[in-house]
């Protein structure tokens, strides 16, 4: 059968596993089975060796791991430079990426700081338009872009607080970002995933409830896993959607669509 998929030999590049339990290695294992080339880029030393042994554990080859604090233009250049001595060429770019100070997801989010606000829209938003731009370069052949992002961007999640207003913006990011680069066959898109437990979502205080509350109410009953938000991160980078771009796809058990 026609690889329907069009992944094979494909060089993506893949920001954000902390660890086994990253939303970006779901999306990792999900490209690694269509056949992509994996490049990782991660913030912290530890990260780095959680990924290594990942890799090792699950007979997965990088082409290659560097270093990329997205708080940093630098940082952020200087990956994307290294990774075309590598690459020359790459089809994809997935930011799995945002933080907030914890204490700006506890109590009420009028009590943001202007610091805190700033931050969580650097890190986790900014981020994006950093990423989008530094990467076109070295997406020559064209490519797609894809950012996670969560509800709490359009509805109130107690106890997202700030991070909810960043990723609104990381929404309308995405559509901006789109608009700019479908002239050069560069898509944008985002995943709106449903809770995960992850080293990121320790942070929410009301996390728990978000899971009960998913499984007594989504039309599945049921929460999402890491891996089918890699499917669906898959799909979207893949030549199946070649004509979405633009766009939030909620990969949360239809929980949104509730009133
Ligand atoms: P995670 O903690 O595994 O991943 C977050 C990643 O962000 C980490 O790898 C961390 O190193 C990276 N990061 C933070 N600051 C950075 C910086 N300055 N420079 C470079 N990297 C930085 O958690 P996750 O849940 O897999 O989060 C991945 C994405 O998915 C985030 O955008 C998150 O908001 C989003 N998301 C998560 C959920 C969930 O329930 N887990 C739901 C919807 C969306």
């Amino acid at each position: 059968m026609e690889d329907l998929l069009k992944m094979k030999d494909k060089t993506i590049v893949i920001m954000g596993v902390a660890n086994k339990r990253s939303l970006a290695w779901g999306v990792a294992e999900s490209l690694h089975q269509a056949g992509a080339k994996l490049v990782f880029t991660y913030r912290k030393d530890r990260s780095r060796s959680k990924l290594e042994k990942l890799l090792e554990e699950n007979e997965m080859k990088a082409e290659h791991i560097i270093q990329c604090d997205v708080n940093d233009d630098d940082s952020i250049q200087n990956a994307f430079q290294e990774i075309q001595k590598k690459a020359d060429v790459i089809h994809g770019v997935v930011h799995s990426v945002a933080f907030a100070h914890a204490e700006d997801l506890k109590g009420e989010f009028l009590n943001t700081s202007r610091d805190g606000f700033a931050f969580a829209h650097d890190t986790s938003a900014y981020s994006l338009i950093a990423v989008a731009k530094a990467s076109k370069p070295l997406m020559k052949e064209g490519g797609s872009l894809i950012a996670m992002s969560y509800l709490g961007a359009e509805r109130v999640v107690e106890g997202y607080n700030v991070m909810g207003v960043a990723k609104a913006s990381l929404e309308a990011s995405v559509r901006y970002l789109a608009s700019d680069l479908g002239k050069d066959n560069i898509r944008v898109n985002a995943i709106s995933a449903g809770a995960i437990r992850t080293l990121a979502a320790k942070g929410v205080p009301s996390f728990n409830e978000i899971l009960h509350k998913i499984e007594d109410t989504a039309p599945l009953r049921r929460n999402v896993t890491k891996e089918e938000v890699g499917d669906m991160t898959l799909a979207m980078m893949s030549h199946l959607s070649r004509g979405v771009t633009g766009e939030i796809v909620y990969v949360d058990s239809g929980y949104n669509i509730m009133g």
